[in-house]
């Protein structure tokens, strides 16, 4: 029998398509499970603001298809500090929550792991940013989405590129993960991929760019992860441009519209799983773990190494693929 009679849930940091299936699935497995359950809002701010709202089964009806989070979320320095974090748990105590459900990236999982060394309090962390660059999980809740999102503007952009005969520098997110970038550049056919995980060298580029031209490619696209190391879209296009002048070039910056829309069926179940899990993790007694999806099964992850291993998951073989298919 679990010590846990009350458990809190927030989301923090950047948001993803799915964070609130998510948070519905926390709420109401903990109210079917017999705990009490609050809503942190704004992250660890809400922490410090004393953000606290009584959550029950029909506090989370109708959200799971909403992107963004009902709970909002924020950026809080002042939990990068022990002291910070000492208030935010005085007040954690003080509304009576035994335990944490916290959804986010890496940054969330780093507070939530020295909350809980620090004061003993357990804590969960459910994978959601649309980077895909947590250990321990094939997939990040909310990377489909927005790999979705991306692939609809590709198409779009693909449309004007054809009837213009025009190259494309599309620059999409991931910080210093080119999944997204990989994923919709190959369902998007574009005819080049440039990730933060492989130096491309302009003038690799441009001989690509030149075959196309030269086999009769009248327009292409060039998807720019937006952490490559060349410098972004903008830097690409300029250095292409000065070499190659066969297209008209065009720069699209995607930015925030890939954080938002309403989830995919992927990203709703996955944010349902994530969240049932969690809170029977807790109740098992689980502590200081991520939940993750690997071979399609959930799988417990110790929040430190999901975020020490923060690796990227560049599959070199997709990456080739995509060099064969583009010629
Ligand atoms: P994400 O969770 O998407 O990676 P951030 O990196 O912005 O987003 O982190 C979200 C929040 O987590 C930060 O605003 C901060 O409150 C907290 N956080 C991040 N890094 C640390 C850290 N080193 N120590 C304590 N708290 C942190």
């Amino acid at each position: 029998m679990s010590t846990i009679k009350k458990i809190g849930v927030f989301t923090s940091g950047g948001d993803a398509p799915g964070m609130n299936a998510c948070v519905r699935a926390v709420v109401r497995t903990g109210i079917y499970s017999g705990v009490e359950m609050v809503g942190i809002q704004q992250g660890y701010q809400g922490m410090i603001d004393k953000k606290f709202i009584k959550m029950d089964a029909r506090s989370v009806c109708h959200i799971i298809q909403l992107g963004g989070t009902i709970l909002k979320t924020a950026r809080c320095l002042d939990f990068k500090t022990k002291e910070g974090r000492a208030f935010a748990y005085k007040n954690i105590k003080e509304a009576g929550i035994d335990a944490l459900v916290a959804i986010g990236g890496d940054g969330t999982f780093t507070g939530a792991e020295l909350l809980s060394r620090e004061f003993d309090i357990p804590v969960i962390g459910v994978p959601g940013t649309i980077d895909n660059d947590l250990y321990g999980t094939d997939f990040t809740l909310g990377y489909d989405t927005a790999t979705n999102t991306v692939i609809d503007a590709i198409d779009k952009i693909r449309d004007t590129a054809a009837s213009h005969d025009r190259l494309f520098f599309v620059e999409v997110m991931g910080r210093d993960s080119g999944c997204i970038a990989l994923q919709a550049g190959i369902a998007g056919g574009a005819e080049a991929i440039l990730l933060p995980e492989k130096d491309t060298a302009i003038e690799d580029l441009i001989s690509k760019l030149e075959a196309g031209a030269g086999s009769n490619k009248t327009s292409s696209i060039v998807i720019i992860a937006e952490g490559e190391k060349n410098g972004g879209a903008y830097n690409v296009a300029k250095r292409v441009k000065e070499k190659f002048n066969f297209y008209d070039v065009k720069v699209t910056i995607l930015g925030h519209l890939q954080r938002g829309g309403s989830p995919t069926s992927f990203d709703r179940v996955l944010g349902s799983r994530f969240g049932y899990a969690a809170v029977n993790a807790l109740l098992a007694g689980e502590n200081r773990k991520m939940v993750g999806l690997v071979s399609n099964k959930i799988q417990l992850t110790d929040i430190q190494e999901s975020i020490t291993n923060h690796s990227t998951k560049l599959e070199e073989d997709l990456l080739e693929m995509s060099h064969i298919l583009a010629i």
